[in-house]
C-alpha cells in the first residue's frame, strides 16, 4: 500500500482502497461476509474460525488493513499488543487460562498464511502438538 492509498483507508465511512476490497477479513469487518463475533470494538474484531482446529479456535485482527507481520510498521507496536492482550482476555473467557492454548500469527506462504490481513489465531482446549507440521 502507497501513502495515497493508505490515505483512502476509512472503515467507518466505508472507503476502501482495491487491496481491501479484495480483502476477505475486511470483509468481514464491514459485515459484508458474517462471522460468529466475540469481541469488537473500533480497532479490532474478534471471531470463531470458520474451520476450527481445537475445541476453542478463534482469530483477532486489526481493523485496519495489515498484509502481515514483516509489513507492520513501527506505529502498530502499541495495537498489536493490544490485540495479544484481547485475545488473552477472551482465551481466559472460554477456560483455557489453566491449560493455555496457542497464540499463532502465520506470515506468507512458508507460514501457511492464507488470508493476506494480519490476524492472532487462538487455539485451546486439547493438547496442541510440536513441532507443527
Ligand atoms: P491463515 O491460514 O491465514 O493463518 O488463517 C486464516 C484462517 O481464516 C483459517 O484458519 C480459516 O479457516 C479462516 N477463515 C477463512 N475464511 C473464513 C471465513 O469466511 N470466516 C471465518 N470465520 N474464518 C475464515
Ligand atoms: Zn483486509
Amino acid at each position: 500500500m502507497n501513502g495515497s492509498e493508505k490515505g483512502l483507508f476509512n472503515y467507518r465511512e466505508k472507503c476502501y482502497t482495491k487491496e481491501m476490497s479484495n480483502c476477505l477479513f475486511c470483509k468481514i469487518i464491514a459485515g459484508e461476509i458474517p462471522s460468529k463475533k466475540l469481541y469488537e470494538d473500533d480497532e479490532m474484531l474478534a471471531f470463531y474460525d470458520i474451520n476450527p482446529m481445537a475445541p476453542v479456535h478463534f482469530l483477532v485482527i486489526p481493523k485496519k488493513h495489515i498484509e502481515n507481520l514483516f509489513v507492520l510498521d513501527e506505529s502498530d507496536a502499541a495495537l498489536v499488543g493490544r490485540l495479544f492482550i484481547k485475545a488473552r482476555e477472551l482465551a481466559k473467557e472460554r477456560g483455557c487460562e489453566e491449560k493455555g492454548g496457542r497464540f499463532v500469527i502465520n506470515a506468507k506462504t512458508d507460514g501457511g498464511q492464507t488470508v493476506d490481513h494480519l490476524h492472532i489465531h487462538f487455539l485451546g482446549g486439547r493438547a496442541l502438538g510440536w513441532p507443527p507440521g
